[in-house]
């Protein structure tokens, strides 16, 4: 059965679009088959894995108000040897006219169904809000990625996600839970970073991913070039961190003991 993740933070700019891209492309450098659902209007995932957005015919748009199948709307890339669901500007409308259609928690969940037996791992990045389209995100999950920016006031904000996840949980899913968090930026020369990581795992115990993400520069310019760091810079820390945090979720253990012998390809 296919792992679906859900990577969600109503944070803005915390890494989840940078955490589902890489990871997405160290799964699929395993050998697994992996879809990438670019949930965000903003098209960060899509872009980050070199993919033009202008003109795009079918996109998330289409699949969330099912004007077009799942398949219909996938590319490949042969290059990182996954699957994308890309994302376009009107995906921002989608937002408001879900609210008005029948089932609109689930349209996401029908949508993908037909497609999900011919992955392992289906990763959605979700936008930074918890609106219609991070619900559908959430009603189809099999678990949560969130990732957290090592900085002040980073657990603000959690609260209401573990609501919002609770509310999904009674109403929506059943399954849906936190995998795990992923400590982001995280800067190993300050306290703080250590702190937040501290103070995250007082609040959620057992669930943070023992891979911390360095903040790097590299990661941050990956983008531009269409790249995940995977290509773009294989030995650089945020490579060898993505390939690790890779290796806990294939494991199947969040702070597992993950021995780091990975893919640190060229
Ligand atoms: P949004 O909420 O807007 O969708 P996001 O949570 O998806 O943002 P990202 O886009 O992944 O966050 O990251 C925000 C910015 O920080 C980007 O410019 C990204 O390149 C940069 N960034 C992410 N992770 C790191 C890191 N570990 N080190 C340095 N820069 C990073
Ligand atoms: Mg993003």
């Amino acid at each position: 059965m296919a792992h679906i993740f859900a990577v969600v933070n109503q944070k803005g700019g915390v890494g989840k679009t940078t955490t589902a891209v890489n990871l997405a492309a160290y799964l699929a450098a395993a050998g697994k088959r992996v879809l990438v659902v670019d949930l965000d209007p903003q098209g960060n995932a899509t872009s980050s894995l070199g993919i033009q957005r202008a003109g795009l015919p079918v996109s998330t748009y289409d699949v969330v108000l099912e004007k077009a199948s799942a398949s219909a709307a996938t590319l490949y890339s042969e290059r990182i040897k996954l699957h994308i669901i890309p994302s376009v500007p009107d995906l921002a409308a989608a937002e408001i006219e879900l609210v008005s259609e029948f089932d609109r928690e689930r349209r996401l969940q029908h949508a993908l169904a037909p497609v999900l037996s011919s992955y392992d791992y289906v990763l959605m990045d979700c936008p930074p809000s918890l609106g219609m389209l991070t619900v559908n995100a959430l009603t189809c999950a099999t678990g949560v990625l969130v990732p957290v920016q090592c900085e002040y006031l980073a657990l603000e904000g959690l609260g209401q996600l573990t609501r919002t996840l609770s509310l999904v949980k009674q109403r929506l899913n059943s399954h849906i839970d936190i995998t795990g968090m992923v400590m982001t930026m995280y800067d190993p020369r300050t306290q703080l970073s250590a702190q937040v990581v501290a103070e995250v795992e007082k609040h959620f115990p057992s669930k943070v991913f023992k891979t911390r993400i360095p903040r790097s520069v590299r990661l941050s310019e990956a983008p531009s070039y269409g790249q995940p760091i995977l290509t773009y810079a294989p030995t650089s820390s945020g490579a060898v961190a993505y390939a690790a945090l890779a290796q806990e979720v294939l494991a199947d253990r969040v702070g597992a003991d993950v021995v780091n012998d990975v893919l640190v390809a060229g």
